[in-house]
């Protein structure tokens, strides 16, 4: 009926350094917490397996807070560029890649960041058609804001010297009006329509591949946003069913992108609703661009191209319209924002709009504040679903954009956590690594990838604090911090056992723990033979 778990440090979160010598688990609930003994006692006649932890340690199930679980599915099954140190190479990978391409076949690659390169320069669409001009190629930038595509898919595409910028995009040209092949924003979505449709069948593959991975990574869940991309709703939403229930246990929970939330209200289907594994979430609405490509919406010019300030998504109005449409249905948002003037602009409005239900509104990233932002986002009870990993990959090169002067609110968790903003923490994945430990390590550390350097070190977190953004913190953004991120009596089943202990270790360390086990439900769904 029931498993004794022990023998381990079993960490409790509901308190810092609240740590039990067991845990009783029944089905996919927490029965009690305690001494091995007193357990043992009480439910003795209930335990038939005893589950030994080896010394290791207990945690809490981690939850990402923001991620794209389709997308990281492709990434590993596509071509990964994230990783390659100069243009050459992610040419000498493309040169490769079609080699293997059937006439016609599209070359998708993911992840290029032309920031990690010696020479910076972007490649230009004539490199790409040099390497294949009959396969069509859409190379997607790793902030996913920006894509390069060569002539044969620009012309697939339809896109020509007389196609205008859409709203919230832009088609870099030169001096001539000639296209680049560079496309930011909005614009990458012409390109995007010129690729032929994925079948429901090929998603749940992607999503299954997704989670196995997620779940070796010590995630119990994560929330998602995929319900617009890959052909609709109804498909994807029926390809997350699928891929995830009983059988395969993860706790999927869908961010619903705005596009189709007319299709989702057309299914009677609303907040909340779903599986016990796969279930609806807010709204999806994006205000700004990246901070990578100069799109985040900013209250001052980019240091690095004055005159610039970025892109609003929506025409002015447009976006409240859409909260509008969202609140007649109860429904909350989780809005993308990045720059301090998209900050203010999305807290005036939900100030205006208040929730009349207990749901919660989510601002995703929120990473450049000043200090009316800051204080807009205090008065409302709005949660900030923050990337800690960003400030790895983000640093020097965040300050050659934003100016020294626009520093002191940026990346400012500990100053959202001391200002009574409750966050969540993610990966945003698959822009950065999908692992919650580096998370962790990162909100800790605060040390950037490039170049050794700790950036803003005032507002680094404790461990305890980088934990909680992944346990409570996740779960009160979606309203279940009853039931979940914690171990708790009569909260869910779901831990995560490291094979060292997270709270005494090195900080430096903190990514290469071993993740040992994944629970969900009270099944191991997870192990690392390894270990
Ligand atoms: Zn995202």
């Amino acid at each position: 009926m029931g498993i004794l778990w022990f023998g381990g440090n079993i960490y409790t979160m509901q308190s810092e350094g609240d740590a039990a010598e067991a845990v009783y688990t029944e089905n996919d609930i927490i029965q009690a917490v305690g001494t091995y003994q007193k357990l043992y006692h009480d439910y003795y006649q209930r335990i038939d397996e005893e589950i030994n932890l080896l010394g290791k340690t207990m945690l809490p199930g981690l939850i990402d807070s923001h991620m794209h679980i389709i997308r990281h599915g492709l990434k590993l099954l596509r071509l990964d560029l994230s990783k390659m140190q100069s243009a050459n190479e992610v040419k000498e990978a493309l040169k490769n890649r079609t080699a293997n391409l059937a006439p016609g076949e599209w070359l998708i690659g993911e992840g290029w960041n032309e920031n990690q390169w010696e020479n910076k320069t972007i490649i230009h669409k004539s490199e790409l058609d040099e390497i294949s001009p009959d396969n069509p190629m859409m190379l997607t930038r790793i902030c996913r804001h920006a894509v390069l595509a060569n002539s044969r898919a620009i012309k697939l595409a339809g896109i020509n010297e007389q196609t205008q910028n859409p709203q919230g995009g832009i088609i870099v040209r030169d001096d001539q009006g000639e296209t680049t092949g560079y496309f930011l924003d909005t614009a990458q979505d012409i390109i995007k329509e010129a690729m032929p449709q994925v079948s429901q069948q090929y998603l749940e593959q992607v999503i299954k591949i997704a989670v196995d991975d997620l779940l070796s990574k010590g995630l119990v869940g994560g929330h998602t946003e995929d319900l617009y991309y890959f052909g609709g709703f109804d498909k994807t939403y029926g390809a997350f069913k699928n891929a995830i229930g009983p059988a395969n246990k993860f706790k999927a929970h869908l961010l619903v992108h705005h596009e189709v939330m007319a299709d989702m209200i057309r299914e009677n289907l609303g907040y909340g609703d779903g599986t016990a594994y796969v279930e609806l979430g807010a709204i999806k609405i994006f205000a700004d661009g990246a901070l990578g490509g100069r799109t985040a919406w900013l209250t001052t010019d980019y240091a690095d191209d004055p005159g610039n300030k970025g892109v609003a998504i929506h025409e002015k109005g447009e976006l409240e319209e859409i909260v509008k449409v969202a609140r007649s249905h109860q429904l909350p948002v989780a809005v993308h924002v990045i720059g301090d003037r998209a900050i203010e602009e999305v807290a005036a409005i939900l100030k205006q709009h208040p929730l009349t239900t207990s749901a919660r509104d989510r601002i995703i990233h929120g990473q450049i504040l000043n200090e009316r932002a800051l204080d807009m986002l205090k008065e409302l009870p709005v949660i900030v679903d923050i990337q800690p990993s960003f400030v790895t990959s983000d640093f020097p090169w965040a300050i050659t954009r934003l100016g020294k002067n626009k520093l002191s609110l940026a990346y400012a968790w500990k100053t959202m956590l001391e200002n009574g903003i409750h966050c969540a923490g993610g990966s945003d994945a698959p822009i950065e690594e999908v692992s919650p430990l580096r998370g962790i390590q990162a909100a800790v550390l605060r040390k950037s990838a490039y170049d050794g350097k700790i950036y803003m070190p005032y507002e680094h977190l404790s461990i305890y604090e980088a934990v909680q953004l992944y346990t409570q913190g996740s779960a009160y953004a979606i309203n279940q911090e009853t039931t979940r991120g914690m171990i708790a009596e009569h909260y869910k089943a779901d831990f995560i056992i490291l094979s060292e202990d997270i709270f005494n270790t090195d900080p430096d360390r903190i990514e290469q723990i071993p993740v040992f086990m994944t629970v969900v439900d009270g099944e191991v769904v997870y192990q690392n033979k390894a270990e």
